[in-house]
């Protein structure tokens, strides 16, 4: 084989791409152990019927050629309605460009903010893949730490001392740690991006995962409509994680030129597949409601479980996803994990599969049924106690 390129073999810094236990669960599941997947953010629910209706319609009736790459007009004016209706802020058809998923929109942003040897900053803990696409644009990625002892958080002071860069990535509400940036957090956020004259790139592909509260966009804040880029999808909102339908939002000329990048990527998404996104969104907050309400419930179920059984949770509101501190175990996240699932066929995400600020941590999904996630909440708990326990007899004795 000829040469491979530098920037296609350290697209994931050379170390886990973070998905490893993710890999084992699977292999041991297809072995026919009883293993109970808490690892990525795939819901138990399938895409709803009506939606999948509207996608077989669609295909029979004949949209299976090449669709409009931007987008098409009906799926680009749902979700500039959709933003409007949440956020306020001026939306329209040239402001949106569909992309395959958030991910693709989350490229789409950096390759906007950036040239090759930029520096683009994104807060550590983070979605696995963000390095990496920031890195597939020739940028370099830099890490913000956000720390546990403030709720993973980002302070501005540490955004301060970060280097001089051309973008910031944020993601409210987040995965992995469920936190929620106040209207107050937003704001410093905002105007250290102004004072930079850098792009904020908010990641938003949680909107409908709020607990308390309402969701909080940085677009909406004063002076930002013009420096921020939101990628967005139907994944989580609408259970549609395979469907890969997903936006971009932000200024128009920015737009143009994500839609000149689509025409030399992925060249636009199946017809039949925009359309049942039309479709899912033309059923409005009521189906988002129905989608968001398993979690709801379970992120209150769990989070009392845990507090029950007195186990140290990051405080959160937000999410299909719940972190505990595992520290005083001894172990650090991935043995935490790996342990977990070899003894206890209970599989969740290291904290350091998010980076360093999550190391010590595991994310739990919260995308089994109640009764079995409860249950693996409860062999989860106590997993923790025999472990804690091992490492307090280890100390005494040493
Ligand atoms: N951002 C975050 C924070 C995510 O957790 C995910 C998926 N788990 C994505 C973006 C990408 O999602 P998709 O491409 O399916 O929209």
């Amino acid at each position: 084989m000829t040469r491979l390129s530098h920037r296609i073999k350290t697209l994931t810094g050379g170390g886990s791409d973070g998905w490893d236990i993710y890999r084992k669960s699977c292999a041991m599941k297809d072995r026919g152990m009883p293993v109970i997947e808490l690892t990525i953010g795939e819901h138990d629910r399938k895409t709803d019927p009506a939606i999948l209706k509207a996608m077989h319609d669609s295909a029979t009736g004949g949209h299976t050629g090449y669709a409009t790459i931007p987008g098409t007009d009906g799926l680009r004016d749902a979700v500039a309605k959709r933003i409007v209706e949440m956020t306020g802020v001026t939306t329209e058809r040239h402001n949106v460009v569909i992309t395959a998923g958030g991910q693709a929109a989350l490229l789409a942003a950096h390759m906007i903010a950036c040239d090759p040897g930029d520096t683009a900053l994104y807060i550590d803990p983070y979605y696995a893949t963000y390095p990496g696409t920031i890195r597939a644009t020739g940028a370099m990625a830099v890490a913000v730490t956000a720390r546990a002892e403030r709720g993973f958080q980002p302070s501005i002071a540490d955004l301060e001392e970060a280097c001089e860069a051309r973008s910031l990535l944020i993601n409210s509400p987040n995965n992995p740690t469920g936190a929620v940036y106040s209207h107050e957090k937003l704001q410093e956020i905002a105007e250290f991006t102004r004072q930079r004259d850098m792009w904020l790139i908010s990641d938003e592909v949680y909107d409908t995962q709020v607990w308390e509260g309402e969701h909080l966009s940085p677009r909406a804040l004063s002076g930002m409509e013009s420096r921020t880029l939101v990628a967005g999808s139907l994944s989580k909102s609408h259970a549609m994680t395979g469907s890969r339908i997903g936006w971009l939002v932000g200024p128009e000329e920015a737009v143009r030129h994500a839609i000149n990048l689509a025409t030399h990527t992925n060249y636009g998404l199946p017809g039949f597949l925009q359309d049942s996104g039309e479709f899912a969104l033309q059923q409005g907050p009521a189906l988002e409601d129905v989608i968001a309400a398993p979690f709801r419930r379970r992120h209150k179920a769990v989070n009392a479980i845990f507090s029950r059984e007195k186990l140290i949770v990051v405080p959160s509101a937000a999410t299909m996803y719940i972190m505990v501190d595992i520290r005083s175990t001894g172990l650090t996240g991935i043995e935490f994990a790996e342990a977990l699932l070899e003894e206890r066929l209970v599989a969740v995400m290291p904290g350091e599969s998010f980076g360093k600020a999550a190391a010590g941590h595991v994310r739990i999904a919260l995308t089994v049924d109640d009764a079995a996630l409860e249950m693996a909440a409860m062999v989860i708990a106590e997993f923790y106690w025999n472990r804690a326990g091992m490492a307090r007899n280890v100390a005494v004795s040493g």
